[in-house]
């Protein structure tokens, strides 16, 4: 039988493991340096909350990919709004932009004027980076006022035109009308079992030789050989959800992320935040980017609650900078690793990529492999996430997927 190693079982890893077994045919070993698989996905326990690293609910545009996950960890939908916090207005305004937010505004009349100024001109058609694409798409007011500090903050840059690769973010006119609940276009969901996503964690590697707890110590992808605890061990296949720079032993030069620190908090009453707020932002100089009140996603019932607070910071690598030179680099990575060596996961991609994207990469993946040949180290896919899963209807009915649901 042939070998496979997944480098790194959290969810892109996890999510690897789950379509190559369901190829079949492969001996699969998962090697994952943390005691546990799910890696920010996991959940964790303070004080009987449940909670992850930072909020971690599914957005997805595709009802495919909400079918797969939630035949395996059942999921309920989620009704909520996206808040900022404006130190200097010393009040909440919806994010994405509102329009009904715009009259609360103290400088609203200059921000009408300039709305209407750079709709006219349209400048942001042409705009070479992620400062150009806002101050020519809402005026300067708004951008300085909701976008600017927090960019900056979240990716640690001094000024937003050093982020010249953007096109995650929405494009025309970014401010919203109607409802209020965050992208519309997205299905947004969360696990109901208590331990959130943990049993995919499981029912994806059940057919996988897991080794947690252990780390790849060195990489030697030419030859598709890793030393684990002094002993090299070849495969035939290799996937990584780890940095391709860290992968290829820095060939071509370190690539910059930005990480988080993570502080939680429990607090002595039934909830923090307003009904539909599941979390905040902070666009000011606060030193933490948002708080997240977990109970809003896992439904933990308990006369206290618990928050978390995310603070940037290098400490680790969980946030890939949209910056050109950097992918390219990236892409000297991905260029040199040879056939039978693919890369996925956020930081394996180095993409800003949510769970949706993970899992859609690994069906991408598998499906080109179980075609006969791969066509990029790392799976493209269509924009409009199209890949279909290799989960059938009979994995489920046979019981290799079991129901999730948590009473
Ligand atoms: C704070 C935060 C909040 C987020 N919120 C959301 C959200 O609400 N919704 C959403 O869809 N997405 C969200 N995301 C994105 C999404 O959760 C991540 O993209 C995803 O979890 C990344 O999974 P991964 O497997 O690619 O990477 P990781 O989880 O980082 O997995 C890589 C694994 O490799 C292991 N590893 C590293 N080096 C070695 C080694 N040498 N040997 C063995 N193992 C090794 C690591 O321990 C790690 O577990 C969020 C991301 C962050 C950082």
């Amino acid at each position: 039988m042939k070998r496979a190693l997944i480098i790194g079982g959290g969810f892109a890893g996890c999510a690897a493991a789950h379509q190559l077994s369901l190829i079949g045919g492969w001996n699969i070993d998962l090697v994952e340096r943390a005691p546990f698989l799910g890696g920010g996905v996991k959940t964790h326990w303070r004080g009987g909350h449940p909670f992850t690293f930072g909020p971690r609910h599914f957005l997805t545009p595709s009802d495919a990919l909400f079918d797969y996950l939630n035949a395996i960890v059942p999921m309920r939908k989620l009704d909520h709004e996206f808040i900022t916090y404006v130190e200097k207005d010393r009040n909440f305004y919806s994010f994405p932009i509102h329009e009904d937010d715009l009259p609360r505004m103290p400088e609203r009349d200059d921000i009408h004027r300039e709305i209407a100024e750079a709709q006219e001109i349209r400048g942001w058609k042409d705009a070479r980076n992620f400062e150009e694409y806002w101050r020519a798409s809402v005026g300067d007011t708004l951008y300085h006022k909701m976008v600017d500090g927090y960019s900056c903050k979240m990716w640690q840059v001094d000024s937003n035109a050093e982020l010249d690769d953007f096109g995650w973010s929405p494009k025309g006119v970014p401010i919203k009308s109607g409802s209020r609940e965050g992208w519309d276009t997205a299905i947004s969901a969360y696990p109901l079992a208590a331990d959130g996503y943990d049993r995919y964690f499981q029912v994806a590697t059940a057919e996988v030789n897991v080794k947690t707890g252990t780390e790849i110590e060195r990489f030697d992808i030419p030859n598709k050989r890793v030393q684990i605890a002094g002993d090299w061990h070849s495969y035939d296949l290799i996937v990584s959800t780890i940095s391709p720079d860290t992968l290829m032993n820095n060939a071509f030069g370190e690539l910059p992320f930005v990480g988080r620190d993570f502080i939680t908090i429990v607090l002595p009453v039934e909830f923090a935040f307003p009904d539909k707020t599941y979390f905040v932002y902070y666009a000011g100089a606060e030193p933490y980017t948002r708080i997240v009140e977990y109970k809003k996603f896992t439904q933990h019932k308990a006369p206290s609650t618990l928050l978390g607070i995310e603070i940037p910071s290098f400490s680790n690598r969980l946030y890939p900078l949209p910056i050109k030179k950097h992918i390219a680099r990236a892409y000297q990575y991905f260029d040199a690793m040879p056939e039978g060596v693919v890369s996925m996961g956020r930081a394996g991609s180095y993409k800003y990529i949510d769970i949706d994207d993970l899992i859609l990469q690994a069906m991408t993946f598998a499906k080109e492999l179980d075609a006969g040949g791969l066509s990029h180290p790392v799976p493209v896919y269509g924009a409009d996430q199209s890949a279909p899963s290799l989960l059938t209807k009979t994995m489920v009915d046979e019981g290799v997927v079991p129901d999730g649901r948590s009473d």
